[in-house]
């Protein structure tokens, strides 16, 4: 343990290193900026990127970058020295406000969705000093948000910062009617991550996994996860060499890794850190996937966050746990006395409307190529958005609405607060695992999104659709007698008028998704379903009403979207065609060919031999084979007329219905061959190879 504190956090330009090495009144003016999110002065700045820079040179750095997140989602880095050679051959080390401040990659090559064709080719990124910048391999990274020149967000940063500022506003006006006066609010998340690592010499020979983070073809394995040892079981030793290491690595950039445990799936894990302030925990998020690649192939291992890797056994997913806390108090903890408790309860009904109205931008949130084979498959929530609250607040809740007639408001409020609420168990809430949006103890766990995804925009769509809510809350009460009488009328009115998102059963039957249906409840089956949504004069309305996407912004996204999700698609696509031909063809046909051989051989040594076995296996081999040329043709033709397609939601949906229902046909009866081959001729290691190693 001394060992981790000693460590922990000594490769981040942190607080505790910005006091120890600043002037006094520079770190005062830093604080004001990170603490009130003002603007920073050139001055201060330069002051800060100097001792920034001495303290990552005495660190072993040499390179400095802005560290940002293009549309992609994934983080993007452009490396330069602090280099500054001297007109007499001598070199010195600088860095200065301004390149700390702001940086200017070359953006033409990050997906805009249409952005910089309205507007301007450039664009620039810009500090966010609420995010610690760090030391990674030698490199001083400092979180940034990237901008067009006319100011449209290119990045997953800016819309969230964007949201926690209009969270933030909402909530403290709440609190300002609840006699607090707080300067902000801040909402915090808890991301855990799943993943699997499998051997780098199993990888190397699945082209599939190789360029597309998943296996297109593979015969189900002779055991899955059906005994139920892996969740929990005891880590092996590679696997935990690999979590050792980058626990530590994870703890030195001031990520708080804390809990680790073996998966449902064979090979399959996850990793979670202590929650931490959005923006925060979302850079870390990516740090720490990026920690998990690298790693891992320091221990001859390779980490797949795709979020089906393998068919079969379960996928990876990503909880995103969520709260909205001032500085010292979770304001989704219910507490125990009834004033608090009407305070929780105006959040929780603001979190519950919230989910209710933007069901569609919350599934929008975690829609993507990958996570579409997990929503609706039996091992991930529904694609139905809906909410769990668990038995003891369902109690409050189905109180609240039906509260009887003959009793007053207040009645019913103090009956309540002093009865039911301090009941409140908290360990009693979190045992519905297959509810999309489940109400844990003092937070929400968004359980939707996928293992790869970016949780940035998740949350910048929960700040926003929030933030709604509590200004919809202020609106109701606004100038009311008696304010908690109004606040409580606020309460049970939006609760009953949305209590069809609350749901406590299964998630996984299908039952539920008819009960959904009777509803009205939205099951947005692919991303191609779901993306339209962003473009609904509703959604398109909110984001603009809280300035967190302007209509091209917005637009830009969905553009981004679905042509994401063409290209994934096409490339599986390809690399499947290829596949199939280049490897799974020649050697159905060798094996085909040996067996006839076999036959022949057979033949000549005893003519009366009646060589049954083989000739069935010649046959079921040369009807495989022609399934597979038939398939294959179908798949081409799928993929031709994909590209072929202009429109970009047109365009994606021929991807979703025919090249994925192509490609879906083809692994059936490659996987059959699978079955068949013999290990040897099989041109690629099976499941039961790659998922099972020691
Ligand atoms: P589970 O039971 O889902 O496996 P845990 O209860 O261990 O998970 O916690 C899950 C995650 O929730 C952790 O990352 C934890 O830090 C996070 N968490 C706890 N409280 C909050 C909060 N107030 N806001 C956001 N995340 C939180
Ligand atoms: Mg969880």
């Amino acid at each position: 343990m001394g060992r981790i504190a000693e460590e922990y956090g000594t490769l981040v330009f942190n607080d505790h290193t910005m006091q120890e090495l600043l002037p006094s009144a520079t770190y005062k003016a830093l604080s004001k900026t990170i603490k009130q999110g003002k603007p920073l002065d050139i001055e201060v700045a330069n002051v800060v990127a100097h001792a920034m820079k001495e303290w990552a040179v005495a660190h072993g750095a040499t390179h400095y970058t802005h560290w940002f997140q293009p549309l992609s989602g994934i983080t993007s880095e452009k490396h330069d020295a602090f280099l500054d050679p001297q007109k007499d051959g001598r070199a010195i080390m600088t860095f200065s406000g301004k390149a700390l401040i702001q940086g200017e990659p070359d953006a033409s090559s990050f997906p805009s969705g249409g952005v910089r064709a309205t507007f301007e080719a450039r664009g620039y990124t810009a500090w966010d000093p609420t995010s610690y910048a760090f030391i990674k391999d030698e490199v001083l990274c400092i979180p940034t948000a990237f901008c067009s020149y006319t100011g449209e967000a290119l990045d997953k940063k800016t819309p969230l910062l964007r949201s926690m500022e209009a969270v933030s506003k909402q909530a403290c006006q709440v609190l300002g009617l609840f006699g607090q006066d707080v300067p902000r609010v801040t909402t915090t998340v808890g991301a855990e991550q799943e993943y699997f690592l499998i051997r780098e010499e199993d990888y190397e020979q699945r082209q599939d996994l190789m360029l597309t983070g998943r296996t297109l073809f593979g015969a189900p394995p002779c055991k899955g996860q059906e005994l139920e040892e892996h969740y929990f079981g005891a880590i092996r030793p590679t696997v935990n060499e690999f979590m050792k290491e980058l626990d530590e690595e994870l703890w030195k950039l001031g990520v708080a890794a804390k809990t680790k445990h073996n998966e449902v799936a064979p090979c399959q894990h996850e990793l979670a850190p202590m929650f931490t302030i959005s923006n925060v925990a979302i850079d870390h998020n990516l740090l720490t996937m990026e920690l998990m690649r690298t790693i891992a192939s320091r221990h001859g291992l390779v980490c797949l966050q795709h979020e089906k890797p393998f068919a079969g056994v379960n996928g990876s997913g990503k909880h995103n746990n969520w709260s909205i806390a001032t500085d010292h108090e979770n304001l989704l903890d219910p507490g125990k006395t009834p004033a608090s408790n009407l305070r929780f309860l105006v959040f929780l009904t603001a979190v519950v409307e919230a989910v209710d109205d933007y069901q569609d931008l919350l599934r929008i949130a975690v829609a993507s190529a990958g996570n579409d084979h997990r929503l609706g498959a039996n091992e991930a929530p529904p694609a139905v958005v809906s909410m769990f609250l668990g038995d003891e607040l369902d109690r409050v809740v189905q109180a609240i609405i039906t509260g009887e007639e003959e009793k007053t408001v207040d009645a019913v409020y103090m009956d309540l607060g002093v009865d039911v609420l301090p009941s409140f168990e908290r360990d009693n809430t979190d045992r519905n695992r297959t509810s999309p949006f489940a109400f844990t103890g003092n937070k929400f766990e968004f359980r939707m999104p996928g293992s790869q995804i970016n949780l940035a925009d998740a949350n910048t769509i929960l700040n926003t659709i929030v933030a709604k809510s509590l200004k919809n809350f202020c609106e109701a009460v606004d100038g009311a007698d008696d304010f908690e009488k109004a606040a409580f009328s606020w309460v049970r009115a939006t609760l009953t008028a949305h209590q069809r998102i609350i749901f406590n059963g299964d998630g996984y039957t299908d039952e539920w998704i008819e009960e959904a249906k009777r509803r009205g409840l939205l099951n947005l089956k692919s991303t191609v379903d779901a993306a339209p949504h962003m473009l609904d004069p509703k959604n398109i309305a909110l984001f603009k009403e809280f300035g967190v996407f302007n209509e091209v912004e917005n637009h830009a996204r969905y553009e981004v979207k679905l042509e994401t999700y063409a290209k994934l698609i096409n490339i599986e696509g390809q690399t499947m065609s290829h596949m199939t031909k280049r490897k799974i063809v020649p050697a159905v046909s060798a094996y085909a060919e040996q067996i006839a051989d076999t036959i022949n051989a057979k033949k000549q040594a005893n003519s009366k031999l009646k060589p049954k076995a083989d000739l069935k296996l010649l046959e079921k081999l040369n009807d495989g084979a022609n399934d597979i040329a038939e398939e294959l043709e179908e798949l081409d033709e799928a993929l031709e007329k994909a590209q072929a397609t202009e429109d970009a939601l047109e365009k994606a949906r021929v991807y979703h219905d025919e090249v994925l229902a192509a490609m879906g046909r083809l692994r059936t009866v490659c996987d059959e061959m699978e079955g068949i081959v013999s290990t040897k001729a099989w041109p690629m290691p099976t499941y039961n190879k790659i998922l099972f190693y020691c």
